[in-house]
């Protein structure tokens, strides 16, 4: 296979991730033995250490609890070369049977936020601190995090966004290392490992409190500008 047509397949693959259609991850794990045998490529390519990744994290049960009761893992979705990568707290209901994030009612309301300024869903990456349901939907446990944070800095790593989104407090304390509550740590630009960083409250707080729908559009907004300004 020439290295022109293990590209071509990677971008179909690529396109294809997030559809949940299970010939897709086949398709990977079969392309990932296929492109194994073209060292060079690989190591130039950091998709396809995005997809090897997203292996592991699949079959991860370091939190028993977790593990035991969830029916898929969200590893997360879109682009891998994402200028923009939105992180959540941890998957629902819809998104534990989905196997996606962000596709339940806050899910909506995401799409529609990140469309708000120009972009889709396939543009962007989307994922969460935890890659597992709680049960319940009770908050994550400093324990679930500090298992599960490992895979989210890979993700950024290998991903490299300009720009990433905390949405809700606990991906905004994650990636901030800090117990300010949300509230104090939207609206503003962080440093995070060279991408701009900003918080914003997240989708499903937004649906119990629709009158803070406002302070997150000014969020995008200045999402909006300093894309516009890096572009
Ligand atoms: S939440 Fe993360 S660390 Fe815990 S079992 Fe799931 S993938 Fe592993």
């Amino acid at each position: 296979m020439t290295q022109q047509t293990l590209k071509q397949v990677e971008q179909y693959l690529e396109m294809m991730k997030g559809s949940g259609l299970d010939l897709v991850h086949r398709a990977e794990r079969e392309f990932n033995t296929v492109s194994k045998s073209s060292v060079e490529l690989q190591n130039r390519n950091p998709k396809n250490a995005l997809i090897e990744l997203r292996g592991t994290v699949l079959k991860c049960t370091k939190c028993t609890q977790l593990a035991t009761a969830r029916k898929s893992v969200v590893f997360g979705s879109g682009n891998a070369s994402a200028k923009l990568v939105f992180v959540g707290e941890a998957p629902g209901y819809e998104e534990d049977i989905q196997g996606l994030p962000f596709v339940g009612r806050a899910g909506q309301l995401l799409t529609k936020i990140i469309e708000s300024i120009g972009l889709s869903r396939q543009s962007v990456f989307i994922c969460n601190v935890l890659k597992c349901r709680p049960p319940g939907n009770r908050n994550p446990s400093p324990d679930e995090i500090a298992n599960c944070e490992p895979y989210l800095f890979k993700q950024l790593e290998l991903i490299q966004p300009k720009m990433i989104c905390a949405l809700g407090t606990f991906a905004a304390q994650t990636l901030l290392k800090t117990t300010t509550p949300i509230s104090g740590l939207r609206g503003k630009f962080y440093d995070f490992r060279g991408a701009q960083l900003i918080c914003t409250f997240h989708p499903a707080y937004l649906l119990r409190n629709p009158e803070d729908k406002r302070k997150t559009w000014e969020d995008m907004k200045k999402i909006r500008s300093e894309l516009d300004r890096i572009e």
